[in-house]
């Protein structure tokens, strides 16, 4: 039995002030570790104040990206190693509005996740289809292809501790969800290709989540399905009340 994982994504909202309310107010209110693994990833400029009110609490704080090189010349940029100095949990690594807005390629993915498990991060890899690839039937192509070249060059026992995201890019924000069905049947598809690539124990074990428009109302059918693990979820997670139900419906309390 894979344990649940629930993410937020706030992407580039809310301000310092906001952001450490919401962690001081939810932080003791998430159900425990033990049963399912609860996570903000927030702008990068609050990670150290999150990680503070957020510690010894069972809610785990995450970055939304960062650069694959420890130190260097990247102006803006933001590395592995200091994500890493404080103690940074979890990194979001190819996200759909990274790869469309910033150029984020499959080889940077790659190295970033490399990065990632060298600084013991948990990389949560993001893949998913537009809206013309879902509707010309190439989703499964493209998924597996990302999460071939995101994967590629590890061991399956690094593999492992890794968290797959399944955001089909039209489903992001705009309301639309996959079917729970749809979901599984792609999260079915990324479970067989890491099978395919690092053995069955590899692909029991991973965790894939599935995220777009995910909200209380609909994450326990989701989390229903076979290949459903948790969800990456932005929208829902910026209050505290969704968000705590979330959580709390994912585990079914
Ligand atoms: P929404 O939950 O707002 O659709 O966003 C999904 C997402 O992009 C999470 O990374």
């Amino acid at each position: 039995m894979r344990k649940p994982i629930i993410a937020g994504n706030w992407k580039m909202y809310k301000t310092i002030q906001e952001a450490a309310e919401f962690v001081e107010s939810v932080r003791d209110q998430i159900p425990t570790a033990s049963d399912v693994d609860t996570v903000i990833c927030a702008p990068a400029l609050y990670l150290p104040t999150l990680i503070d009110i957020a510690s010894d609490t069972d809610l785990a704080i995450g970055a939304q990206n960062m650069h694959y090189e420890n130190e260097g010349a990247y102006t803006g940029e933001i590395s592995p190693k200091q994500l890493a100095f404080i103690n940074t949990d979890y990194v979001i690594l190819g996200h759909s509005e990274r790869r469309q807005y910033f150029n984020e390629t499959d080889e940077a993915v790659n190295k970033k996740v490399s990065a990632a498990l060298a600084n013991g991060i948990v990389p949560i890899i993001c893949c998913g289809e537009t809206l013309e690839e879902h509707e010309s039937n190439q989703t499964e192509d493209k998924v597996r292809s990302q999460i071939k070249a995101a994967l590629n060059g590890f061991e399956a026992e690094a593999v492992k501790h890794t968290v797959i995201a399944y955001e089909p890019i039209w489903a992001i924000g705009t309301g639309k969800t996959a079917t729970a069905d749809d979901a599984n049947q792609v999260c079915g598809v990324i479970r067989k290709e890491i099978e395919e690539l690092f053995g069955k124990e590899c692909a029991e074990a991973i965790r894939i989540q599935y995220g777009g428009s995910v909200k209380p109302e609909n994450i326990r059918e989701l989390l229903s399905k076979e290949h459903i693990d948790g969800a990456l979820v932005g929208g829902a997670s910026l209050q505290e009340e969704s968000f705590l139900a979330l959580v709390r419906n994912a585990i079914g309390e």
